[in-house]
C-alpha cells in the first residue's frame, strides 16, 4: 500500500487453491472446508481518496485489454453497493461510526467468477486501505472480524501470504517457512465462469476426506514434483458437470509438461504448476496461440 498525493493505492492479488477438501455441510448450510491457498502475481488495483461529503462511491473498470468475457451476466463488473470493495468500506464505516466518505476507483485484471478470489481480495484491500486512510488503527484481528462478515475468503486476503483456511474459510492458519512461495503457474480462465454457490450445491462432501498435511510437508521440503502430484480439488468433479470447459482444460493441460494441474476454488479457472518461470511463459504463450482467452503466467509469493 502506498500514498500518492491525496490518494492511497493498493494492489489486491488473486489466489490459487492448491488443495480444497469439502468435509461436511454444516447446520448453517455452509460447507466445512479445508483449503490451502496462495496469493499470486495477478492483481486488481484499488485507489482510495477521502471524500468530505461522507459518500462512498466507486468507479470500476477493466484494465486495458483485461476482459475476455463473452458478455455473460456472471462476468459483469458490479458497480455501487453490489461491489465488495464498496460493501467493505461501508461496513467498516458503519461499524466504527466514521463520518468520512471515500471515492474508490478499482481497476480489474482478475477475471470474475473464476475461483481466483478477485472480489474477496478487493474487499480485503478496501478494509486495509480504509483503516489506514481514515486513521482508524484497528488491529489485524478487529479487521479480520469485519472481513469474515464480507465473505469466507476475505480474512485470507487480509492476512496476506499462503495459508490453510478452515471452517467456512475464515479460520486462517498462515503457512510458515518457504511454504507456497515462489511457485510458477499457468492460469487459464475460459470464457464462462461458474457461481461459487452453484458449484458448492452440486458437490458431495467427501466420504473419506483427503488431508492437506502431505502437501504442506512437500512444500516445506521444497519438493515441487511432489507438490504437483498432491494438487487436489474436491469441487472439480461438480464443476466439470456444470461446465464443459473444465474437462477441455484438463485435457489441454494433460498434453503439456506440467508437474500437476487442477481447478482453482469453484472454477472455472484452471492452473498448471511449472518447474520455472521460463516454462510458465512458454506454455502460457502456446496456450494463448491455441485461442484461449485469459491466460496468465504467474508466480506465488510469501
Ligand atoms: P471465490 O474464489 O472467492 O469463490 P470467485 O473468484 O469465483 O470467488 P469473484 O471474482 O470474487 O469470484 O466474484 C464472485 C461474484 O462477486 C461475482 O459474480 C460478482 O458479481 C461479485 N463481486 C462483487 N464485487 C466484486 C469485485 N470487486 N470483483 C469481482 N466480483 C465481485
Amino acid at each position: 500500500m502506498h500514498r500518492s498525493g491525496a490518494q492511497w493505492v493498493v494492489q489486491a492479488p488473486a489466489k490459487l487453491n492448491l488443495f480444497f477438501e469439502v468435509l461436511a455441510k454444516r447446520d448453517d448450510g455452509y460447507p466445512e472446508i479445508e483449503t490451502l491457498m496462495c496469493p499470486i502475481t495477478l492483481y486488481d488495483t484499488l485507489y482510495f481518496r477521502e471524500e468530505p461529503s461522507g459518500q462512498v462511491s466507486l468507479k470500476c473498470d477493466w484494465a486495458f485489454g483485461a476482459s475476455a468475457s463473452d458478455g455473460n451476466e456472471l462476468d459483469a463488473l458490479p458497480q455501487g453497493r453490489d461491489n465488495l470493495a464498496v460493501r467493505a468500506v461501508a461496513l467498516l464505516r458503519d461499524r466504527i461510526g466514521v463520518r468520512g466518505g471515500a471515492a474508490l476507483r478499482l481497476v480489474k485484471r482478475i477475471p470474475v467468477a473464476a475461483g481466483l478470489g478477485g472480489g474477496s481480495s478487493d474487499a480485503a484491500a478496501a478494509l486495509a486501505i480504509a483503516n489506514h486512510a481514515w486513521g482508524l488503527r484497528l488491529s489485524q484481528s478487529e479487521l479480520a472480524e469485519v472481513a469474515a462478515q464480507l465473505g469466507s475468503d476475505v480474512p485470507f486476503f487480509l492476512a496476506g501470504g499462503s495459508a490453510v483456511c478452515r471452517g467456512r474459510g475464515e479460520r486462517v492458519e498462515p503457512v510458515t517457512g518457504a511454504g507456497a512461495g515462489s511457485l510458477h503457474f499457468v492460469v487459464v480462465r475460459p470464457p464462462c465462469g461458474l457461481s461459487t454457490a452453484v458449484v458448492y450445491g452440486a458437490c458431495r462432501p467427501a466420504r473419506q476426506p483427503q488431508s492437506v498435511v502431505p502437501l504442506l510437508r512437500a512444500l516445506s521440503q521444497g519438493n515441487i514434483d511432489e507438490v504437483g502430484r498432491l494438487l487436489f480439488n474436491r469441487l472439480q468433479p461438480a464443476a466439470a458437470e456444470l461446465s464443459p470447459w473444465i474437462e477441455r482444460l484438463q485435457n489441454e493441460f494433460a498434453r503439456e509438461d506440467f508437474l500437476g494441474h487442477g481447478m482453482s476454488g469453484s472454477g472455472t479457472s484452471y492452473f498448471g504448476l511449472c518447474r520455472h518461470a521460463r516454462q510458465a511463459r512458454r506454455v502460457a504463450n502456446r496456450i494463448k496461440a491455441n485461442g484461449a482467452c485469459s491466460v496468465f503466467a504467474v508466480r506465488s509469493y510469501r
